[in-house]
């Protein structure tokens, strides 16, 4: 069949694909895939050669010809590459839920899982996979005798549609909102991309006449506008009604979450009893690295205990610099905090975004990057553009090898923005994972890092943002993990097997090299002059990082403790709803109250609409690990080049080589010698003011 979507080859053949061919080939790639499931259910033998791989390979040209043309369509969205995807989508979803629950398999995995217990024949990997295979299988519920599986079923259906009502209800509040400003007076203290911005939206709602200069500007709830507005906006009165809409979004009227919040939380203790856990917490903890909720308050109340008086010392700062600068009342309110803290990070950093990123020439950022992996981890990167296929002319491709030329893995890099037909943000595609085939051959991985970074336009140099730089970083420790990893499984190779609360350490890990003086003066030079950055522009950097660290610290947890307070431990006595979760959490954690009136619960989109329901720590805990893994190169020495290749290599035999077939926590144990600590993340924020005795520098 002549689609390059029907059995994809190693090298996809993107400059060919259309969502017409796309379509073509889901209709043989779903009977096939469908037959050789069915098939395979009547007739295999409990082993993993005769069970796991082929239900694997059943499943694979399914699988990736969907996770390609949801690339094309994340990278080249149009019309029809939407509509191909969404009329494909309900069958994909359908085919996976027929794998997921087939009582077979399950059967057989169970009957694998009692011979190697009684004879052991699985690798420590294969049969780490088979346990999170059952646990998965059971999770979904296969194990459920009637009426409890049909139960089980309709609490997932209203689950679902709990979850979309929510997003719908905030985007709409969000919506719902706006305030219309009509004199330059009202608009005081507004930079001029957030006037044009809001302008636009004006002439969007009907004001034809509107312009950036002379207004009216719309200010509305959408995040692009409401954060700068509240950090810039001298109307201090306008700021409060933005403040209190912002706070209040999707808590009342036909909008309202409250009861969707209550029927959330209520249907997941149910779901959890059902398959015989005590509460939601330990469900969704039993497949992640913290296991239990008592080590998950652990790390709470210790990273508190930390953060709390260095939280309080910077609202007084605040406050005290405020009152110099003409605030003339006792107390900031929660309106005035983002605009006081801006003026105070002016006044203590005087650098802008645009001044720095003429030092970070992309060509020498990706040289630089490239150079430390090669000094870390003993590899070498190759530009092969041309070798391969791409989706666009702006794609670049890189091939990985070891120091004696041996190949280990390739992977394209699509940098910069194109913002009508590639999605927001960045992130880090697995195309091929590493793979032992059968025959004995091995499939090298292949990795996608996509960007946004600025265009240059008109032949300006291609500079990049500061953040951009560290986005860039991140992305590569994504695809670091998935192409140096060593395991041959492909379920427990590069990034899959993960567990979710480990997945972003390799991720933060590379961000902190942003952060170490040679390696950012190394891939940095002045853009017109040449010039190498500044010692005190690299010390600026580093403090505005840390700038009110405590203040942003405190809220995540406030964050992980009222999520993990609402799916442990609520209800009770003394909290007769959500909200009074939220205010015990708020009171004993936050250096300034909330409004009594905030009912930001109604938004919180990550636990009650995505996927971090009683795991929001898991942004907290995967820092701590960076952080600490980052820190065992500071007490090598940073200096010491051949101490810190040392330690990259270890580094790269154990978090990246090691990936998902082993538990990310015995993992960091074989690197670091010992558990995680929280002191190299409190160090790095600024919260420790010295080294602990126990380290050497
Ligand atoms: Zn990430």
């Amino acid at each position: 069949m002549d689609t390059p979507f029907y059995h994809i080859p190693y090298f996809p053949a993107f400059d060919r694909m259309t969502p017409e061919n796309a379509t073509a080939a889901f209709e043989k790639l779903l009977p096939e895939a469908r037959a050789a499931v069915d098939g395979l259910e009547k007739k295999f033998s409990p082993s993993w050669s005769g069970l796991v791989r082929p239900l694997h390979e059943a499943c694979h040209p399914l699988f990736d010809a969907w996770n390609i043309l949801n690339h094309m369509l994340s990278v080249m969205n149009s019309d029809a590459w939407r509509h191909a995807q969404e009329a494909l989508q309900p069958d994909i979803v359908a085919f996976s839920l027929r794998v997921g629950q087939s009582r077979a398999f399950y059967d057989g995995y169970l009957a694998l899982r009692a011979a190697d217990q009684a004879n052991p024949c699985l690798t420590p990997v294969q049969r780490r996979m088979l346990v999170k295979t059952i646990q998965g299988a059971e999770q979904a519920g296969v194990g459920l005798a009637q009426p409890q599986q049909s139960r089980f079923n309709a609490i997932q259906l209203e689950l679902a549609q709990l979850s979309t009502t929510f997003r719908n209800n905030v985007l709409d509040a969000t919506r719902a909102f706006a305030l219309v400003l009509r004199t330059r007076a009202e608009a005081d203290g507004l930079p001029p991309a957030l006037l044009a911005v809001a302008a636009q939206a004006a002439r969007e709602a009907g004001e034809a006449q509107a312009t950036p200069e002379g207004g009216p500007w719309r200010i509305t709830l959408d995040s692009a506008v409401y954060v700068p507005f509240m950090m810039h906006s001298r109307n201090r009165t306008a700021r409060e009604s933005v403040y209190r809409a912002y706070v209040a979004r999707a808590s009342s009227g036909a909008i309202d979450n409250t009861p969707n919040i209550e029927r959330s939380l209520a249907l997941r203790r149910e779901l959890a009893q059902l398959l015989g856990y005590g509460t939601y917490a330990d469900l969704s903890l039993s497949t992640k690295t913290a296991q239990t909720v008592a080590a998950v308050d652990s790390l709470i109340a210790q990273l508190a205990e930390a953060s709390r008086d260095a939280g309080h010392r910077e609202a007084d700062a605040l406050l005290a610099f405020a009152n110099r600068l003409g605030f003339a009342e006792k107390t900031l309110q929660p309106w005035d905090i983002a605009f006081w803290s801006e003026r105070q990070r002016e006044a203590l950093y005087d650098y802008s975004d645009e001044e720095l990123s003429r030092y970070f020439l992309f060509p020498r950022v990706l040289e630089g990057l490239f150079g430390l992996a090669q000094r870390l981890f003993g590899i070498v990167i190759t530009p092969a553009d041309g070798e391969a296929p791409v989706w666009h002319p702006d794609v670049r491709f890189f091939r990985v090898s070891d120091s004696d030329g041996t190949p280990r893995a390739c992977f394209y890099l699509d940098p910069y923005s194109r913002p009508a037909t590639k999605s927001g943000g960045a992130w880090m595609n697995d195309f091929r994972t590493r793979e032992r085939c059968a025959d004995g051959s091995l499939k090298l991985p292949m990795a996608l890092l996509v960007c946004n970074q600025s265009v240059p336009v008109n032949g300006a140099p291609p500079v990049m943002r500061f953040n951009e730089v560290n986005t860039l970083f991140h992305e590569f420790g994504h695809a670091l993990q998935h192409m140096l990893t060593t395991v041959d499984e492909p379920s427990a190779s590069g990034v899959n097997g993960i567990e979710w609360d480990a997945v972003e350490v390799a991720s933060q890990f590379m961000e902190n090299w942003c952060y170490d003086r040679a390696t950012l003066k190394g891939l940095s030079r002045h853009a017109e002059t040449g010039a190498e950055l500044p010692d005190a522009l690299f010390d600026k950097i580093v403090a505005a990082k840390n700038y009110r660290a405590a203040t942003g610290m405190l809220r995540q947890l406030f964050f992980a403790a009222t999520d993990m307070d609402l799916y442990a431990r609520y209800p009770r006595a003394e909290w007769p709803d959500p909200d009074a979760v939220k205010r015990f959490n708020a009171a004993k954690l936050l250096p300034t109250p909330l409004l009594p009136e905030d009912r930001f619960l109604c938004s919180f989109s990550h636990i009650f609409s995505g996927a971090y329901a009683a795991g929001y720590y898991s942004y907290k805990w995967s820092e701590v690990l960076s952080a600490d893994a980052f820190a065992a190169f500071e007490e090598a020495g940073l200096d010491n080049d051949a101490a810190v290749r040392s330690t990259g290599r270890r580094y790269r035999d154990t978090v990246l080589a090691l990936g998902g077939g082993t538990n990310p926590a015995d993992v960091f144990r074989q690197f670091r010698g010992r558990a995680p600590s929280i002191e190299a993340l409190l160090r790095h924020s600024g919260l420790r003011t010295r080294a602990p005795s126990s380290q050497k520098k």
